[in-house]
């Protein structure tokens, strides 16, 4: 941050553009001493664990229209939600209760009400471990972004998969998400089910936060099965090596017991000093059976 003449330290210049152009070239412009805020929640607590430097100029990128708007079809089973969309907008959107209902769950899961009416969905996305991220995942989520051309779509789980270790995304901004529902085979159901772990029942960070969709036939065979796991630090993804050995099988105890230990074996969260890695496994193997235990029944 800057300090005046008197060594006092001064508060951000906070910039206020209009179009996700106007935003992107002042990014440009900046460079590392600009920053994109939406909520400004996570960037604060960033700011006052010591994690980030307070920047010299913020971009508010609250102003831009585009960046707002519930958009569903519910014919074609499509919608985007605009990365400004706050998460209690999500939590009480009954359109989006309605086609993509992982997401009114992970949003009432995350902070508190009054963090909640800040937070963005962009937000939650770009800080790579995002609880709304596993339920995302289930939707084949395409970010559009702003790149300074045409505009830029990307899978989400793409992007994932290197925005750790290349940040050159950091440059762009965010627009919105596009989420597509899974469609449903004739004389099949559909189970559903979101779930955060934390070390208390509410207000707590994630030990585990799992989403899972399947499709179940009468005989209980399972179908367009999605399973994705994040918490803690560990960047959310599919697993689906797992979906693969469920696909097909019927959904019983011998599968359930099988694929408790295939989670085990093959989830690889990030540990910490409070909750280690063995730890989240189990619990991630244990919430993954309890829910296809609830599909079955
Ligand atoms: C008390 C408290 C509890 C919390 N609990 C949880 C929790 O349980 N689960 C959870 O997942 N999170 C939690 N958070 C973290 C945070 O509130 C959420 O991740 C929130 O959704 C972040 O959104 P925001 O709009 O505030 O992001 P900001 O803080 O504004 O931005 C976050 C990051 O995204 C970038 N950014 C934002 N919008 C754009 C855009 N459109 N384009 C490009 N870059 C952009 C910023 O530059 C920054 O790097 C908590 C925070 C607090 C303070």
């Amino acid at each position: 941050m800057a300090a005046n003449a008197q060594g006092v330290a001064e508060a951000p210049f906070v910039w206020h553009p209009a179009t996700a152009a106007e935003a992107w070239q002042l990014k440009q412009t900046l460079g590392t001493e600009g920053v994109y805020t939406a909520g400004g929640t996570l960037l604060r607590t960033q700011w006052e664990a010591g994690l980030a430097a307070m920047p010299n100029h913020l971009i508010n990128v609250g102003e831009i229209e585009e960046l707002h708007g519930i958009h569903i079809d519910c014919e074609s089973g499509t919608g985007t939600l605009g990365a400004m969309i706050t998460l209690s907008d999500l939590r009480t959107s009954p359109l989006v209760h309605a086609s993509f209902p992982l997401l009114t769950e992970a949003a009432r899961s995350i902070a508190a009400p009054s963090i909640r009416n800040l937070a963005t969905i962009g937000g939650n996305v770009l800080s790579l471990v995002g609880d709304s991220l596993p339920a995302l995942l289930i939707y084949d989520p395409v970010l559009h972004w702003h790149d300074g051309s045409n505009g830029l779509q990307e899978s989400l789980s793409e992007w994932l998969s290197t925005a750790a270790v290349h940040a050159a995304w950091r440059e762009r901004l965010l627009i919105a998400i596009e989420l597509t529902q899974p469609a449903l085979d004739s004389n099949t159901k559909r189970f559903v089910a979101y779930h955060k772990v934390g070390r208390r029942d509410a207000f707590t960070p994630s030990v585990v936060t799992a989403a899972l969709s399947v499709q179940l036939d009468s005989d209980n065979r399972l179908s367009d099965v999605r399973l994705a796991l994040g918490g803690g630090q560990t960047i959310p993804h599919r697993l689906e090596l797992v979906e693969q050995f469920l696909t097909g099988k019927i959904a019983n105890k011998k599968t359930i017991t099988e694929v408790y230990a295939l989670v085990v074996e093959h989830y690889e969260p990030k540990g910490d000093a409070f909750v280690p890695v063995s730890y989240r496994k189990k619990a991630a193997a244990n919430l993954i059976a309890s829910e296809l235990w609830k599909a079955v029944r």
